[in-house]
């Protein structure tokens, strides 16, 4: 079913190899001519499995259901997948993060693309080059799970802004997360771990460029190397939600349609968080604390990601088992689980989770 929407869009030969990797998007309705509108991008790190599964949802469902279809909607699912085959975050040649060479590659006529990974990058900003919209899927690391939630970087001018801040809640996801992104101007290429070096501030700057009005989100859910069930059906309904309410979609038939019409892997119809909040809460550098472990050890847990936190409540147990000791790890203040340690071993300082203070979060909608 999916075939006819396929279409590759170039291919990369990593150094040590003769055999090029295409790089494949999907797009609805199948073979559209001009630029997208819309452009969701998954698998950018190789070992984050949820974007990928999330977009494969997707695009069963409008696929069979290409009546809903009211835009030009281009699907990358999977852009790292030489990283994804051996579960690595990188591209495995020079061990390379994808996500950094988008800076390098921004300006266009910069000249020959040297490596495989930046001829990688260069190709999915040439495909969605002329989008409005770009929604790029992560998920935390192997350590951490992350609560399903928006990101985006928060642009300097106040209407747009606002903009952002209005599109953010149509994914109707718990938590939105503007990130501020300090310093005005271009890239610079030459920082490590420069947040312009991302997809999401390239693409909003590359349209900004030749003066096009653009929107990108990061959304992100679960953790890497595996996928959650739970964490894929809440970004495919966000999705679904956000681009519904901006009539790019047509509204399904019924609440569950587009669940029922992804078959690839059978979906909860339960909501993924029992206690999520009710509106979205915005996270911000004033509401957000982070819990660190107290001793080291083996950290367990059965707190709730996304879920609420009473203050006072162990949000975990660590175990010392070289010294005997073990300490409930509990919270002065309640708050909303943003994200959690899922992997048990921990040294004293380490990241536990991340709470959102209820008291600190702003009453507006
Ligand atoms: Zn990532």
């Amino acid at each position: 079913m999916l075939h006819s929407h396929r279409r590759e869009l170039e291919s990369v030969v990593p150094a040590w190899s003769r055999e090029s990797v295409p790089i494949v998007a999907y797009d609805f309705p199948a073979r559209f001519e001009g630029p997208p509108e819309v452009a969701l991008v998954a698998g950018i790190h190789g070992n984050e499995v949820n974007g990928p599964a999330a977009c494969a949802q997707l695009m069963s469902c409008l696929a069979s259901s290409p009546h809903r279809v009211r835009s030009r909607i281009r699907v990358i699912p999977l852009v790292n997948s030489l990283g994804f085959d051996i579960g690595r975050r990188s591209w495995p040649v020079h061990n390379v993060d994808v996500y950094e060479q988008f800076g390098r590659v921004s300006e266009p006529n910069q000249g020959a693309v040297a490596t495989s990974p930046q001829k990688l990058a260069a190709a999915v900003l040439t495909a969605i080059d002329g989008a409005q919209l770009c929604i790029d899927i992560h998920s935390s690391n192997r350590y951490m799970r992350e609560a399903p939630q928006v990101r985006y970087y928060e642009p300097s001018d106040a209407s747009l802004a606002a903009e952002y801040q209005d599109l953010s809640r149509r994914f109707r996801l718990p938590f939105i997360w503007p990130k501020r992104l300090e310093g005005a101007g271009g890239f610079d290429r030459e920082a490590p771990g420069d947040p312009r070096r991302i997809l999401s501030t390239v693409f909003a700057h590359r349209a900004a460029l030749v003066g096009r009005r653009a929107f990108a989100f990061i959304l992100m859910g679960g953790s890497s190397e595996r996928v959650n069930k739970g964490v894929c059906d809440s970004l495919l309904r966000g999705i679904d939600a956000f681009l519904t309410s901006l009539g790019m979609l047509s509204a399904p038939d019924s609440e569950e349609a587009c669940l029922a019409a992804g078959t690839l892997i059978p979906m909860s119809r339960d909501r993924p968080v029992p206690d999520e909040p009710s509106r979205p809460i915005v996270v911000s550098p004033d509401n957000l604390k982070h819990v660190l472990s107290q001793i080291p050890g083996v950290f367990m847990s059965h707190s709730p990601v996304g879920g609420y936190v009473a203050s006072g409540t162990p949000v975990g147990l660590t175990v010392d088992l070289t010294n005997a000791l073990e300490h409930r790890e509990a919270v002065e203040k309640g708050g909303w689980l943003l994200s959690l340690r899922v992997h048990p071993s921990v040294y004293q300082g380490a990241l536990i989770a991340r709470l959102v203070d209820e008291t600190q979060v702003l009453t507006e909608k």
